[in-house]
């Protein structure tokens, strides 16, 4: 018997007409490349993303077409995201720092038509643009006193193009399951992959993401996504924000700069911020060098990448921000798990809370996980056991964009491998001990390169680090340390190494340090251990 309930889709046209009518009034700050601090608010967003659907249409995109964007977080690439997707187009936000020759493969595998692109990255498209032949359309994200000198053929302006165009299009009713945006996620070997978000997976991460677990986001919240647009979608909370009526404030191309972060929280009174550990790192040495603190900022929300528990009390102690430490993949939309400490742990100790804080969290409903071994049985929830995670969800991919389904590799049971390690507790809280690539194997048993790093960031002269297994003749693997020094303070070697001691087991302990000026990031802002391992190749561990 079919239920007797209306059955409207779940599409993102949905939350934009939501938005405009219930919280239209509601701020969307940028920091732009031409027009300084910019002040809008969605109900004027939505009416410029009508326009934009209306220019599209008139070019002759057809449903499901692909509209790449090489952008940062602004109210321009936030109208991209309805005008396109709730046209019935699919949003390509495409990652600025990728290599040139990644930036061609994923735009030609895509059969991008159009380019949207912000004026900073001209040069760039400039290069490029012989070798893109699916684009017709290049649109460069400005007003037309703003465009920079330029060689590309039929190039367009945005703002002329809204400024010509009606606010009268009229939005179609899309099917639920019809694609809205693609992210391409770059693994460790072969080609990006693209993971393509329908409108239905889109709206329901939307939703997991305001509940008061995840994000817990309000109409009181004002929000500083520090994560890229083109990165799993800043995290979802372009489309979350407007769900729950939060202000959102964009830092445009600011992202790692402490000072323009820190100018944000305090005018415009950013309750919850998120980024990953490489951001906040950056936000608290400015807070540190300047004496300024952020007394709006409720919370952080961090992941991408494992967050050192000295970024968590940094924030707690000295600022008395809450850290929600977070695990997601492109892939997952990204939301995975959120860790929020249960009722039941209110009377635990400093150091037992910080033993849970550390991990990456539960999962809210939506998704789910398990951890399997080599032969994939089931491992225990008991804290200890590793094993692969998998996963599985409404916003969890079940294949990618013009791949066989062998290259996702579901297994039988349809849950995704995620490709890290593992080890999830009696409360249900899982803690990410290393990519299944990154793991160090010593003498058959497996050392978490994560926990090591995790360590060695709290120690006071430690700016950065970085742990990678190295070849050892008796043991085939030993973690090696590499180390930024913080304001090239000369640390002694045995220092660090006994820093270890008493924190891990001893044969966890790294057999050397290695100290470096900087270490290599990917182009998501994460430790690049690929590129470090290749920078040390040559490098023999001490005898012993
Ligand atoms: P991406 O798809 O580029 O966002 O990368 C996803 C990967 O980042 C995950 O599979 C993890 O390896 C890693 N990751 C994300 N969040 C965390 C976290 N909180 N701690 C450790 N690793 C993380």
């Amino acid at each position: 018997m079919r239920g007797r309930m209306m059955a409207l889709p779940l599409t993102i046209n949905e939350i934009m007409h939501y938005a405009a009518r219930h919280h239209g009034e509601v701020e969307v700050v940028s920091v732009t490349g031409d027009e300084g601090l910019h002040r809008t608010t969605y109900a004027q967003v939505f009416e410029r993303s009508a326009r934009l659907a209306e220019v599209l249409t008139g070019l002759g995109l057809q449903r499901g077409d692909r509209v790449a964007t090489l952008a940062w977080n602004d109210h321009r690439h936030l109208e991209l995201y309805y005008g396109v997707s709730c046209a019935g187009f699919v949003l390509h936000t495409v990652n600025p720092r990728l290599f040139a020759e990644h930036l061609v493969y994923i735009m030609n595998h895509a059969e991008d038509r159009v380019l949207c692109f912000d004026p900073i990255f001209m040069p760039l498209v400039e290069a490029l643009a012989d070798k893109l032949p699916t684009i017709e359309h290049y649109v460069v994200l400005c007003g037309a006193a703003s465009i920079p000198a330029n060689k590309l053929p039929g190039l367009v302006c945005y703002e002329t193009l809204l400024d010509n165009a009606s606010a009268d299009y009229s939005w179609p009713t899309l099917d639920e399951s019809s694609a809205s945006a693609l992210c391409y996620t770059s693994g460790t070997t072969g080609n990006p992959k693209g993971v393509l978000y329908s409108h239905r997976s889109t709206v329901l991460h939307a939703y997991g993401s305001v509940m008061p677990d995840t994000m817990g986001l309000s109409k009181r919240d004002t929000v500083l996504p520090v994560v890229p647009m083109f990165h799993a979608n800043a995290w979802g909370m372009p489309y979350a924000c407007p769900i729950a009526g939060a202000k959102l404030v964009m830092p445009g191309p600011k992202m790692a700069d402490g000072e323009t972060l820190h100018s944000l929280i305090e005018s415009e009174g950013v309750t919850a911020a998120l980024g990953v550990p490489t951001v906040w790192l950056a936000l608290l040495a400015y807070l540190r060098d300047s004496g300024k603190t952020v007394p709006s900022l409720e919370r952080t929300v961090v992941g991408g990448a494992a967050c050192p528990l000295s970024i968590m009390r940094e924030f707690e102690d000295k600022h008395g921000v809450t850290t929600r430490h977070a695990w997601g993949m492109t892939e997952t939309s990204p939301l995975g798990t959120v860790n929020t400490l249960l009722q039941s742990m209110d009377n635990l100790s400093d150091r037992e809370r910080d033993e849970i804080r550390v991990k990456q969290g539960r999962v809210p409903f939506g998704v789910d996980l398990k951890i399997v071994n080599d032969v994939g049985e089931e491992q225990p929830w008991d804290g200890e056991s590793f094993g692969d995670l998998k996963v599985r969800g409404y916003w969890v991919c079940d294949g990618y964009f013009k791949q066989d389904d062998s290259v996702a590799s579901l297994d039988a049971g349809g849950w995704f491998s995620t490709g890290d390690v593992a080890t999830i507790d009696t409360a249900g809280f899982m803690k990410i001990t290393d990519r299944t690539k990154d793991v160090i194997k010593s003498g058959g048993e497996w050392i978490s390169s994560i926990e090591l790093e995790n360590l060695a960031m709290g120690h006071p002269d430690v700016a950065e680090a970085a742990v990678i297994g190295v070849e050892h003749p008796k043991w085939t693997e030993r973690p090696l340390l590499v180390v930024v020094p913080r304001e090239a303070r000369a640390i002694a070697k045995r220092e660090l190494l006994d820093w270890f001691k008493g924190k891990v087991a001893d044969w966890w302990i790294p057999n050397d340090v290695v100290f470096v000026e900087s270490i290599p990031h990917t182009a998501t802002g994460k430790v690049s251990k690929l590129s470090l391992r290749e920078q040390l190749k040559d490098y023999r561990l001490p005898p012993g």
